[in-house]
């Protein structure tokens, strides 16, 4: 049987006849596209970076947060993922129920379907249960990348402006163009799928805006005739679009801010935070801080960390995109300290495990053999600072700013690890048989999450935040450095198009509480 995508159409003859309908499908389809403007970025392109979170910035996800690794398999969990990348432009079109769909786009819409789904669907999920997390974290991929995709911040240029500046582009449109053009998505055709009941129940928990099931219904119907749309448009007059916009047919993917591989970095970090949370767990990653403020967007910015180098003594790197750690003898000792803030925590809580994880950078410059890096807890406060040498490259920082940490303020008195009377009698534990190694082979780098675990040291830190001084990571063996990314990471390059995708490797620490059975 030949196989016809969409169509199901199995004989050549039947397709010949068919093919002029095709042509005036299309391009009353495309007309409607074109009438019908959806005010963000297109839907199609939405779970483009949804889908690339999970197929790009996923590495190691099944060690980092068990069940994750093998979350997104079926068709049906697809759907409902796509379906939620889609969701939250439901009600602009038409002037059907602006209001309710831009809510739908923001934090505290998000708090209140988070604790419907903690309500009705503990896991572990079955199939059914899994496709409602999946569409949330669709629907959490869409508003998440919808801002870098039309905000500017602090000097960063948002795609969207910029692809109107530099070939006329209207993004929403030419972007859901070109990837309906130059990649498929793992389902050929998208069976909606939409969770009515949650959603209404989630409006309905705020009393401003009234939603009818028949607006929803209508929104549903008309996301995914843009969706199709999209496929027609780009059958029918995709190449005149690339030939217009050459700009933004370049850089859609690979631009930094807002560009599809920087939204599935940023919806990589978003849906892990949230696995977690779903499962009782605390992820602390430092996310990217855009234009949009609490309570609608509301990123964990409570790392801090910092390189420091015996050959700088009086340098701060805490700006760098990158930490590197270990060195050639004593005159050129790299070390990187590290704190997250984990005070949401409540003090009393009793933890399972705490993970370090940091992304080990494939390019790391001057490596060596095997070499061992252990995780002490620091004995002193130490303020990151913001030194930078280079966004990209950086990683010796620049003389000192008053007060900011430098090689001879955290190292002075030799090595400055907590010992002795610890904070309530916890997150002490500094022999070197319980310190946390992690053995780095560094002649044949390769990208890679590296991990640590502190436990003990993270039971201190919640039993005591105001001791918190997180930790310090130094080489105990072997001769050579690895470089990691920072919680500043960012561009890949410095013309900004190396795709803004650092930002899913920065530290992470993710913390199991002991669970009530
Ligand atoms: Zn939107």
């Amino acid at each position: 049987m030949i196989r016809q995508s969409s169509f199901g159409v199995a004989s050549i003859a039947h397709m010949k006849s068919q093919r002029r309908l095709r042509l005036a499908a299309a391009i009353v389809a495309f007309a409607c596209y074109l009438s019908a403007p959806i005010p963000a970025a297109g839907v199609r392109t939405h779970s483009e970076m949804g889908y690339r979170a999970v197929v790009k910035n996923f590495d190691q996800a099944e060690e980092m947060l068990p069940g994750l690794g093998s979350f997104f398999q079926g068709d049906g969990i697809w759907s409902a993922f796509f379906s939620g990348c889609s969701f939250p432009d439901w009600g602009y079109d038409g002037g059907l129920n602006p209001d309710a769909s831009e809510y739908s786009h923001w934090g505290p819409f998000r708090e209140r379907y988070v604790k419907l789904l903690k309500e009705r669907f503990p896991p572990p999920w079955d199939e059914k249960e899994r496709m409602h997390v999946a569409f949330f974290f669709g629907s959490l991929v869409h508003c998440v990348t919808d801002i870098p995709w039309h905000f500017n911040h602090d000097g960063h240029r948002a795609f969207e402006g910029l692809a109107k500046e530099k070939d006329g582009s209207d993004a929403d449109v030419t972007g859901d163009i070109f990837l309906q053009m130059d990649h498929k998505l793992p389902v050929d055709v998208i069976r909606f799928w939409w969770p009515r009941g949650m959603v209404l129940d989630t409006f309905a928990l705020q009393d401003k805006l009234k939603v009818t099931p028949e607006q929803l219904e209508k929104g549903f119907k008309k996301l995914q005739a843009a969706h199709a749309a999209s496929r027609a448009a780009a059958k029918m007059t995709g190449w005149h679009f690339k030939s217009r916009h050459p700009w933004c047919a370049e850089h859609y993917e690979d631009y930094y801010y807002g560009g599809v591989e920087h939204g599935a970095a940023l919806a990589a970090m978003w849906i892990k935070r949230y696995y977690a949370e779903l499962n009782g767990w605390h992820y602390y990653q430092q996310m990217p801080v855009y234009g949009i403020g609490a309570p609608d967007y509301v990123p964990y910015t409570g790392c801090a960390d910092a390189a420091i180098s015996s050959a700088d003594p009086d340098s701060n790197a805490g700006g760098e995109p990158f930490l590197s750690v270990g060195g050639r003898g004593a005159a050129a000792e790299r070390r990187a300290l590290i704190r997250f803030d984990v005070s949401d925590i409540p003090a009393g809580a009793k933890i399972r495990s705490a993970k370090l994880w940091l992304y080990q950078d494939a390019a790391t410059p001057d490596a060596g053999g095997e070499i061992a890096v252990a995780a002490f807890g620091m004995d002193r406060p130490w303020q990151a600072g913001k030194g930078r040498s280079d966004e990209v490259t950086g990683t010796d920082g620049v003389p000192a700013a008053e007060g900011d940490v430098t090689w001879r303020t955290a190292m002075e008195g030799g090595v400055p690890v907590k010992s002795g009377d610890c904070c309530a009698g916890v997150g002490c534990s500094q022999d070197a048989g319980q310190v946390a190694v992690a053995k780095i082979p560094a002649e044949t780098p390769s990208a890679r999450w590296r991990c640590w675990d502190v436990t003990e040291m993270a039971r201190g830190w919640i039993e005591c935040p105001d001791a918190n001084n997180g930790l310090v990571l130094m080489a105990v063996a072997g001769e050579g450095v690895v470089r990691f990314y920072s919680s500043d990471a960012f561009k890949e390059q410095a013309d900004g198009f190396g795709g803004g995708a650092r930002i899913a490797g920065r530290p992470t620490l993710i913390i199991v509480p002991e669970m009530r059975d």
